[in-house]
């Protein structure tokens, strides 16, 4: 059992790493959130009663904050997911994607290191900062090959250049300082809880209400999908196994174009819900201009972290999506008001109410 101080436990995958260590885990965890549109305690409700988990509204940044949180907290694992995360907000809007993305992961370095400093030689060596990253700080790929931990950086858009920036943070505070760090890059995740701006939530949400499903391009770009909960398992293993100073690569095994998720989402609704009219969702499919720097393929081989920590993804794309669109049918009562209260849901063209 450790203590886990998880920052961005309100947002996707960090509720679903909270959800995920008091069910499945003794571990006792304190979730830093600063509650942005992306935050939303809701996800939490699952752990809210638990006394192994507590909550506190701190944004990252906020170093005295910070400090004050972790010297009474004494985290022996920090898992920082904290971030703003959105690729078309960053391209709208790059200054919270610094400030959050360098100066919050700074931050965040900077006080995990006094506090490290602090510990006896035994705690010293157990302690943990654990950053989370995505695929995306390496650029885009052809037809062919994979992202490696040796694929050399280069990002292309606001957000995967401050998600860089924020890894080669950790890895300096690591060489320069001695920091206990990991790092793991992944690639798209998808699941519940999943903020309705994203892609197959977004998609979900549109074909229930009746809406064109808006296609970038041809449909051609291709990402590699990871179950959410696959995640969070491969992020457990890493801070409980993985070696200092590596970084880990986290992949579904599920490369799809943007054009055959839409698809899959049609055809496993259209078999769980169909359509009123008889159709298929599949009519609802269409085209719209591609997003400036659109990167064509990311794709992701995860088998350090298979060969040398035992992790292996469990569901397949289609198993993961079947639970996803099931749990969006029975829980309107959680995207709903999100829809409602963002500009998000407006500016996307849904219907809010
Ligand atoms: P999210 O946008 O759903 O959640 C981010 C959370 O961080 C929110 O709860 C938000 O309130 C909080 N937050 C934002 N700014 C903050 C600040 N200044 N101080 C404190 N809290 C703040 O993101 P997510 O999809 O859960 O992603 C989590 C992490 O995983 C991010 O670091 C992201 O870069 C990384 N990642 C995500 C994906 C993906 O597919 N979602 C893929 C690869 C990597």
């Amino acid at each position: 059992m450790a203590r886990i101080l998880v920052t961005g436990g309100a947002g996707f995958i960090g509720s679903a790493l909270v959800r995920h260590l008091i069910a499945n885990t003794e571990h006792e965890v304190l979730n830093v959130d600063a509650l942005t549109y992306a935050g939303n305690l809701s996800s939490l409700a699952p752990v809210a009663n638990s006394n192994r988990y507590r909550f506190a509204k701190a944004d990252v940044c906020d170093r005295e904050r910070i400090a004050a949180l972790i010297a009474e907290f004494r985290p022996e694992v920090i898992t920082h997911l904290a971030a703003e995360s959105h690729v078309d907000r960053s391209i709208d809007g790059p200054a919270a994607f610094i400030e959050t993305n360098l100066v919050g992961t700074f931050t965040m370095l900077s006080a995990a290191l006094d506090h490290w400093r602090g510990l006896a030689d035994a705690e010293k060596a157990r302690f943990r900062f654990h950053h989370i990253s995505t695929d995306e700080v390496f650029g885009a790929l052809g037809d062919d090959g994979y992202f490696t931990e040796e694929t050399p950086y280069d990002p292309r858009s606001p957000y995967s250049a401050s998600k860089a920036g924020s890894d080669h943070l950790v890895s300096a505070w690591a060489h320069t300082y001695g920091l206990p760090v990991l790092i793991t890059n992944c690639s798209n995740n998808y699941g519940p809880y999943h903020f309705p701006e994203k892609l197959i939530p977004l998609m979900i949400i549109k074909c229930l209400s009746g809406e064109a499903l808006p296609v970038y391009g041809q449909g051609a770009n291709v990402r590699d999908w990871l179950f959410v909960d696959d995640h969070v398992r491969a992020l457990t293993t890493v801070f409980e196994k993985g070696t200092p100073g590596e970084s880990y690569m986290v992949g579904g095994r599920s490369e799809r174009t943007n054009l055959a998720v839409v698809e899959t989402i049609c055809d496993t609704l259209d078999r769980i819900r169909s359509r009123a009219d008889g159709k298929s969702y599949r009519d609802q499919i269409s085209f719209v201009a591609d997003r400036p720097g659109h990167d064509f393929r990311y794709a992701i081989d995860a088998s350090k972290l298979e060969r040398e920590l035992g992790w292996r993804p469990q569901e397949s794309f289609e198993t993961g999506i079947d639970k996803t669109i099931r749990w969006y049918l029975d829980n309107e009562a959680w995207w709903r008001p999100i829809l409602a209260r963002t500009y998000s849901g407006e500016r996307l063209g849904l219907k809010t109410a």
